[in-house]
C-alpha cells in the first residue's frame, strides 16, 4: 500500500501529525481517548480528549504529561521541517502538571526536579513517538481524510497496523 508521505507543507498536516501523536502515545500509556479532530476551534488547531487511568494521581498527572509532550515531539520526528504553533495549550497545561507534582514533592531543589521531570516526560512521549511512528502516520491520513476520529475508530486503526498495543 502506497501512501502519500506527509511534509509539514501544510499547517493541516503537521496539526494531523500533531494530534495523532498526542491521540497514539496516549493509547499506548494505557490512557483512554474519547475522541480527536483537527477541526479548528476559538484557540486550538485541533484537540484530543484524553483521560489518564493510572492508580494514582501522581500517575496519572505522569501519563498526562507524556501525553501532553507527544503532539508536539510527532512534529519534531516525523516531519523534516515543523512550524511548532498551536503548541501554547500544551504548554500551559505541561507546566500545571508539573507545578502540582512539584508542590507534593519532598525534595528541595524544585527548579533542578522541575527540569529533570520536563525532560523526562519529553523523552519518555519521544521514545514512544518513535515506536509508534508509522502508526502515528496512519492516525494522520485517516484524520486528514475525516477531519474527526472516535476513539473507537483510533483503536481500530491501531489495531490494524500493530495488531493491538
Ligand atoms: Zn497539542
Amino acid at each position: 500500500m502506497t501512501e502519500r508521505k506527509l511534509s509539514a507543507r501544510s499547517l493541516l498536516d503537521e496539526t494531523a501529525i500533531h494530534e495523532s501523536g498526542h491521540a497514539v502515545v496516549a493509547r499506548a500509556l494505557g490512557v483512554s481517548v474519547a475522541q480527536l479532530t483537527i477541526a479548528p476551534e476559538a484557540d486550538t488547531l485541533g484537540s484530543v480528549d484524553f483521560t489518564a487511568t493510572g492508580a494514582d494521581w501522581i500517575a496519572r498527572a505522569v501519563e498526562s504529561g507524556i501525553v501532553m509532550c507527544a503532539g508536539r515531539e510527532a512534529a519534531r520526528v516525523l516531519l523534516a521541517q515543523a512550524h511548532n504553533c498551536g503548541d501554547d495549550w500544551d504548554r500551559e497545561r505541561l507546566a500545571a502538571i508539573v507545578d502540582r507534582l512539584i508542590a507534593a514533592s519532598p525534595k528541595t531543589d524544585k527548579r533542578k526536579f522541575r527540569s529533570r521531570l520536563l525532560a523526562t516526560m519529553r523523552s519518555r512521549a519521544r521514545t514512544l513517538v518513535r515506536e509508534h511512528s508509522a502508526t502515528i502516520e496512519r492516525v494522520a491520513h485517516a484524520l486528514l481524510r475525516q477531519g474527526h476520529l472516535s476513539g473507537a475508530e483510533l483503536d481500530a486503526l491501531i489495531a490494524t497496523q500493530e495488531g493491538g498495543l
